[in-house]
């Protein structure tokens, strides 16, 4: 139809910031804000007259000052995706950000283990389950919902949803090998990869709390491997409808909700990408992620999702019908404003 043209046609592709609060630690030793933020403009003012500078504006389609609640965030920016998930689309979340910017507070949040009712610090992921149980619930659907969760360091990908020891493959205990395969219909299959099968969404909560702790196990043991890495939290939904025919049919969505590495791992200038490639510091995933969105705005008829493996793995969630939400985060200190601008350029280029 007509109708599902104009939606090839559109770029589902919204950036929207959010700008973290001073910490507890950063007013008592008087940082000074420099960002400013206007929500109802939709504006962000990095203010370099601090330095004698012109001050930089720059516009997003949604701006989350630094009082912004979570609660806020999902409900603006998230939770539109959610549903496009449960229609039967594919969608992803991504918070890209220097690191300390406040990507995992925005995506888990925090979380009160044993407590049925989130807590107001609740992050996207945990918002996006209990929405997802909700609506279901509430159609009285039969549904079933799977999750995985990934880590992607060094172009590896590692389960963080299963302890070696756990593994159903115990002839493989030492180290599972995961691999990524073209499913031959331009998606991607994950070899190896656990997927559990969820009943409620305290079932989730446990599963990203476990998933979470093993990340920063693993990033305080390899030097600085959280902020290089991405974490890759995946919902896939199966709802089982009747049409009016009497036929059943399936209809399934998947969320994608991603906390990338730091955007201190994107090369600024050319002269430097060569000296940080040479220090391994360029990220693949990071660099051609930038590289796929760009593409994809610009409608580009060649958009390099092979170049890396979070591209080929979100693949199918990335372009066409899928929408995509970029929660660029940033920090308002003026001690972090060379990065600060790194990031609001990047991400204001992605709309
Ligand atoms: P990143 O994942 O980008 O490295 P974190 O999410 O770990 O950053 O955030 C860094 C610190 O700032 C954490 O202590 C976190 O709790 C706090 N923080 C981040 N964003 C917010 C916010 N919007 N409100 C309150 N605290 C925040
Ligand atoms: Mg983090």
């Amino acid at each position: 139809s007509s109708g599902d043209g104009e939606r090839d046609r559109e770029v589902n592709v919204q950036v929207v910031l959010r700008c973290r609060p001073l910490s507890e630690e950063e007013r008592r030793s008087n940082v000074k804000s420099a960002i400013s933020c206007s929500d109802t403009k939709k504006e962000v003012t990095v203010l370099q007259s601090l330095f004698k500078q012109p001050d930089r504006t720059f516009s997003f389609d949604k701006v989350f000052g630094p009082d912004s609640q979570q609660r806020l965030i999902f409900d603006h920016a998230v939770a539109p995706i959610v549903n496009d998930v449960l229609e039967g689309y594919n969608c992803t979340v991504f918070a890209f950000g220097q690191t300390g910017t406040g990507k995992t507070y925005t995506m888990e949040g925090e979380l009160k283990q044993k407590v049925s009712e989130l807590p107001d610090t609740a992050g996207v992921i945990p918002r996006s389950v209990r929405h997802i149980f909700e609506i279901l619930e509430k159609r009285k659907a039969d549904y079933s919902i799977k999750v995985t969760f990934l880590e992607l360091y060094n172009e590896e990908i590692t389960d963080l949803l299963v302890l070696e020891d756990q593994s159903r493959y115990p002839e493989d205990r030492q180290k599972r090998p995961i691999t990524l395969m073209e499913d031959g219909k331009g998606g991607a299959v994950i070899r190896g990869l656990e997927e559990i099968v969820v009943y409620s969404p305290s079932d989730i909560y446990g599963l990203l709390e476990h998933g979470s702790a093993r990340r920063r196990t693993a990033g305080t043991a390899l030097n600085k491997q959280s902020s290089r890495s991405h974490a890759v939290f995946s919902i896939n939904i199966h709802v089982k409808e009747t049409t009016v025919g009497n036929e059943e049919l399936m209809r399934c969505g998947r969320l994608n909700l991603v906390d990338l590495a730091g955007s201190e791992n994107i090369a600024r200038s050319g002269a430097r990408e060569g000296r940080a490639r040479e220090a391994g510091e360029v990220n693949k995933s990071l660099l051609t992620l930038g590289r796929v969105i760009t593409a994809l705005v610009e409608h580009s008829v060649h958009v390099p999702y092979r170049d890396s493996k979070l591209t080929r793995l979100l693949r199918e969630s990335l372009g066409g019908k899928a929408k995509t939400c970029i929660i660029a985060t940033v920090s308002p200190s003026v001690h972090s404003l060379e990065e600060t601008l790194v990031t609001l350029d990047y991400a204001s280029r992605a709309k």
